[in-house]
C-alpha cells in the first residue's frame, strides 16, 4: 500500500470533487474479520454465505451465530449478508443438482432456495433473528424476473410471522437484490428490491457470454465494455428512479482502473475485498463524481 493509500483507509471515501462515496467490504469466510477494523470501512455489502455449507446445511443456531458475529464487528455499520448462491461455479455436495449440461445456466442462486425450500427458510429464520440485533440487510443472488422477489419476500414474512408466533425475536430486513443477470439489469426498476447490487462478476460473464473462469479472453471480460457499462448505467438509474441504494459488489470494483468509469456511471457505493480499501479510496480520491445535475435527476 502506498503511503497516501494508508492514510486514506480509515478517512471516509471521496472524489476529487469532493462528493462523499461509501466504501464497503466484502466478506468470504467469517474468519476474514478477526484481523480486521470495521473503521476502514462503511459496514459490509456482501457475505457469501456458501462457507457455511460447507459441510452440509448448518442448522439456523450456527447460522444465526455467524451472523450475531458480523454484525457486532460492525458496530453499527450495515451488513450485507447474501443468501445461499450454490451452484454454478458453486457446487455444493448434496445441495446442488449434479449433471446438469451447463451449471451456470442452471439450477443456482435464488433458484436453487426456491427449490430447496427447507434450506432456505432455515437460513431466512437465521437472518430474520439476527436482524432484531443490528443494521443487517438481506440480498438475493442470481435473481433473473421479479417474481422471484415476490416469492422470497412472502418467504421471509412468512419466516418473521412464524417466529413471533414462536415467540423468538425477530425483525423483517431490507430485502435487496444482486442484478448479475442482464434480464434483471434491463428491467431493474421493475423489481420490488429495497436495494440493488450488481454482481459484475457475473454479470460480465452473462453479457458477453463468457465464463468467468476462461482465461484467454480478457479482451471480451473488460468490465468497462460499453455494454456492460451500460447494464450499470441502467442500473443505478433504475435504483436513483426508486429512491433505493445501488452499489457495486464484483470484482470490478476491487480494481482501481474501474473506479474513475463505476463513478461517471453514477455509482456511489462499493463493496470490496478488504486488501483493496486503502487503493480504491485512493482511486475514488484522484476521480470525479458523475455530475452534480446528472446525480439530482
Ligand atoms: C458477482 O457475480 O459479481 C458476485 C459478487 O457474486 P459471486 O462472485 O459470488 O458470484
Ligand atoms: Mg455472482
Amino acid at each position: 500500500l502506498n503511503k497516501r493509500a494508508a492514510e486514506l483507509l480509515k478517512a471516509p471515501a471521496r472524489t476529487g470533487d469532493g462528493v462523499p462515496i461509501k466504501v464497503l467490504v466484502n466478506v468470504n469466510e467469517i474468519s476474514e474479520i478477526d484481523d480486521l477494523s470495521p473503521e476502514i470501512c462503511d459496514g459490509i455489502g456482501l457475505t457469501r454465505t456458501e462457507f457455511l455449507f460447507s459441510g452440509g446445511a448448518p442448522e439456523e443456531a450456527r447460522q444465526y451465530e455467524v451472523y450475531r458475529r458480523l454484525l457486532a464487528w460492525a458496530e453499527g455499520r450495515p451488513v450485507t449478508i447474501r443468501t445461499l448462491d450454490a451452484g454454478g461455479d458453486k457446487p455444493l455436495a448434496g445441495i446442488t443438482v449434479d449433471g446438469e449440461s451447463n451449471p451456470f445456466l442452471g439450477v443456482r442462486g435464488v433458484r436453487l432456495s426456491l427449490k430447496r425450500r427447507e434450506i432456505f427458510i432455515t437460513q431466512l429464520r437465521a437472518l430474520a433473528r439476527a436482524a432484531s440485533l443490528g443494521p443487517l440487510k438481506v440480498m438475493v443472488p442470481m435473481v433473473s424476473v421479479p417474481e422471484e422477489m415476490v416469492a422470497v419476500r412472502q418467504l421471509l414474512r412468512q419466516a418473521v410471522a412464524a417466529l413471533h408466533a414462536e415467540g423468538v425475536t425477530a425483525r423483517e430486513p431490507a430485502l435487496g437484490m444482486m442484478v448479475e443477470v442482464p434480464a434483471a439489469a434491463l428491467m431493474a426498476d421493475r423489481f420490488a428490491a429495497d436495494f440493488y447490487s450488481i454482481g459484475s462478476n457475473d454479470l460480465i460473464q452473462y453479457t458477453m457470454a463468457v465464463a468467468r473462469d476462461v482465461a484467454g479472453l480478457g479482451h471480451l471480460t473488460a468490465g468497462d465494455n460499453p455494454a456492460v457499462m451500460e447494464l450499470i448505467r441502467r442500473t443505478v438509474a433504475a435504483g436513483r428512479a426508486r429512491g433505493v441504494e445501488v452499489s457495486l459488489c464484483g470484482d470490478m470494483a476491487s480494481r482501481p482502473e474501474y473506479a474513475a468509469p463505476l463513478l461517471a456511471a453514477g455509482l456511489t457505493t462499493f463493496s470490496v475485498a478488504p486488501a483493496a480499501v486503502g487503493r480504491i479510496k485512493l482511486a475514488i480520491s484522484e476521480a470525479r463524481a458523475l455530475g452534480a445535475e446528472a446525480r439530482a435527476g
